[in-house]
């Protein structure tokens, strides 16, 4: 296929940036990517494949819209695969001819091992990054393993992407499993308990959008201050429980009800399905 005239790198891109698929998540991470500055927009690039909307997503950003995957490989040096997790193998081995070491590939697909990457691509230089849903809002936790040949310095790299969405650990794939029982689904189990803690302020007698408000912003702060004071959440538990007061009373219903328990086998269960499926 005729390939483009790679387009010139702004003297600020440390590298061209592809996506292929140019779906939510990727848009996500191309928007936190151009508005921190990790990036400028001229430098991350994808095809909408036959769905032009998407190409409008992009474009609105400052991204440049190529016309293949075939294209997108040819002008990037990081390429991200954002397809769904079925049609990854589809769309590996149909680049595999274009694909070489030269270039970094990461993978976000759910579910997808390092292993069926190294296998579909040919390639070894790799990163498997697991995100989450809240990357939408700039608040993803992810989690990346690095292939054989990936370098500190794509490490670097991709830690700089997804600190763009929010925040990025690095660990083995043996992890990942419970890395998406526990981030990966963790989400919606914070969803249940901001709905039950609103349904607890209207039982309790307050209207239902400041029950909302005020369970989700305290869900919010209480994390926010788990992860900037770096004190243990028992610490601060007890810091907020008084004598006879009211907040043990509430902690000692919780309690009874298995509180942590359930959310420990809940984390534990949706591993468990992880490895089923996978
Ligand atoms: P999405 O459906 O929004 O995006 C996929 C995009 O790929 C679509 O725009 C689709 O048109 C395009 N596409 C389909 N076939 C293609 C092809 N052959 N070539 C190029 N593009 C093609 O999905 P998403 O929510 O953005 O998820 C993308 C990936 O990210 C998935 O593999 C998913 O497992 C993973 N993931 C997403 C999240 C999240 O928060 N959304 C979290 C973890 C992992």
């Amino acid at each position: 296929p005729p390939q483009p005239t790679p387009a010139p790198l702004a003297a600020d891109a440390a590298f061209r940036l592809g996506f292929l698929g140019a779906g939510n998540l990727a848009e996500s991470i191309a928007r936190g990517v151009a508005a921190s500055g990790v990036l400028p927009a001229s430098a991350i690039r994808t095809a909408p494949h036959r769905r032009p909307e998407r190409a409008a997503a992009f474009a609105s950003l400052g991204a440049r819209i190529l016309d293949s995957n075939a294209q997108v490989v040819h002008d990037s040096d990081v390429i991200v695969i954002s397809v769904k997790p079925q049609i990854v193998k589809q769309v590996l081995v149909e680049l595999k001819p274009l694909l070489s070491e030269e270039k970094l590939l990461v993978s976000i697909a759910a579910g997808i091992k390092m292993k069926d990457l190294q296998d579909w691509s040919g390639q070894r230089r790799i990163i498997r990054v697991m995100p989450n849903t809240p990357s939408a809002v700039g608040q993803a936790a992810s989690v990346m393993c690095l292939g054989e040949m990936a370098t500190e310095k794509d490490e670097d790299r991709v830690k700089s992407l997804f600190s763009a969405i929010g925040k990025v650990w690095t660990a083995e794939e043996k992890y990942f499993d419970a890395v998406t029982g526990l981030s990966g689904s963790g989400p919606a189990y914070i969803f249940l308990a901001i709905e039950a803690m609103a349904d607890g302020g209207v039982a309790a007698g307050l209207p239902r959008d400041l029950a909302l408000g005020l369970a989700s912003q305290t869900v919010f702060g209480a994390a926010t201050m788990v992860s900037e004071t770096g004190k243990h959440p028992g610490q601060l538990k007890d810091q907020v429980t008084s004598p006879a007061g009211t907040t043990i009373a509430g902690v000692h219903e919780l309690e009874k009800g298995s509180f942590r328990g359930t959310l420990i086998n809940a984390v534990v269960a949706a591993t468990t399905r992880c490895r089923e499926l996978s």
